[in-house]
């Protein structure tokens, strides 16, 4: 199927892994350590930040599909070749989080924080599923960036690394549960130099940890229990308190860049004032969902959250 095609010249490829180790990190989360020797091929160049790896999950019953070359190169319109396979063949993809990447003695590992979907009723949520069933020595798929085939012509965004702060001495982040191995992941790699505020929201207090950061960003966890919250509540009063809108002191300048995942709906709201409101430039900015309630997937890469009135799907 990719006969015409370089497969050199693409960066990502599926990876043959299996679970290693499960631990339960807070009430909603689930630490699944994937490993496996093809690993060693799979990296970026520099710290992985935000990088998105996906899942490709094999529906019930279904043997764990394959992609592209039986190798697991992958190759420009992989995505769409995997959408006109029929169902229950083709499975579900779902995107997630490099938490964590290690060398150990029996190679490299991957650590992936998943948070749970409770199911609604009558309706999968295939990724949630799979996380909550795996068990050592489940074997899975992940499609991710291949060490070699990036070159100095690959565009970050290629590679599955949203983070791109252009050089701004304050950031500002904002995320839900969805997006704490994201933003966890960025402040670990942050300098000194860098200031600013990271908003993260989450079910529970128990959910709350403690992320090791050099630079001067401060962490602001909020969660929705025991209060009931509304999702995404806590994130837009935190943030309309923090953020003064334009016409006030103290706005937020050209210097600023933000990062905000979480809900798409939470996502539209946030976007809505601080780009509308408060001013920030949407080109040095990155508003994307990672999910949708009650809507399966999320898109191959989340919802790009741009000019309303509509969340956009793609
Ligand atoms: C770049 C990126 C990085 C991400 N990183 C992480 C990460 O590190 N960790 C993490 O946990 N998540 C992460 N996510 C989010 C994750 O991809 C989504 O939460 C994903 O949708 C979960 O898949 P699922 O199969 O469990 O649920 P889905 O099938 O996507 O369902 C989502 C929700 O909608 C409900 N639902 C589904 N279909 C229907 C329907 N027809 N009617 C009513 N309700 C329905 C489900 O019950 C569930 O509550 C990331 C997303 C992106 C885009």
């Amino acid at each position: 199927m990719s006969a015409t095609v370089d497969p050199s010249a693409y960066p990502l490829r599926a990876f043959d892994v299996e679970v290693r180790r499960i631990k339960d990190v807070g009430p909603h989360f689930r630490r699944i350590t994937f490993a496996g020797g093809v690993l060693d091929r799979f990296g970026v160049p520099g710290p992985t930040r935000d990088l998105r790896i996906k899942l490709l999950i094999p529906a019930a019953g279904q043997p764990q599909a394959l992609l592209g070359e039986p190798d697991g190169r992958l190759y420009q319109g992989w995505y769409q070749d995997w959408l006109k396979t029929e169902q229950p063949e083709r499975g579900f993809i779902r995107s997630y989080t490099v938490a964590a990447i290690r060398a150990t003695a029996q190679g490299r590992e991957i650590d992936v924080d998943f948070v749970i979907h409770r199911v609604a009723e009558g309706h999968g949520a295939p990724a949630s599923e799979w996380a909550a069933a795996a068990a050592v020595g489940t074997r899975a798929v992940i499609i991710g960036p291949e060490a070699s085939a990036i070159t100095t012509s690959t565009r970050l965004s290629e590679t599955g690394i949203r983070w791109e702060p252009q050089g701004a001495g304050q950031v500002l982040l904002a995320g839900d549960e969805t997006a704490v191995p994201a933003i966890s992941s960025i402040l670990k790699t942050l300098p000194a130099d860098i200031g600013g505020h990271a908003f993260l929201e989450v079910p529970d207090p128990a959910d709350f940890r403690t992320i090791s950061t050099g630079s001067a960003v401060r962490v602001t966890w909020l969660a929705r229990q025991p209060t009931g919250s509304a999702r995404g509540a806590l994130l837009d009063s935190a943030i309309r308190r923090s953020v003064p809108k334009s016409g006030t002191s103290g706005v937020p300048g050209r210097d600023t860049y933000a990062w905000v995942a979480a809900e798409a709906a939470t996502v539209q709201i946030l976007r809505r004032y601080l780009v509308n409101e408060v001013g920030l430039d949407p080109k040095r900015s990155e508003f994307r969902g990672y999910w949708s309630q009650g809507k399966a997937g999320s898109g191959i890469n989340g919802t790009p959250v741009g000019q309303e009135p509509q969340v956009r799907r793609r």
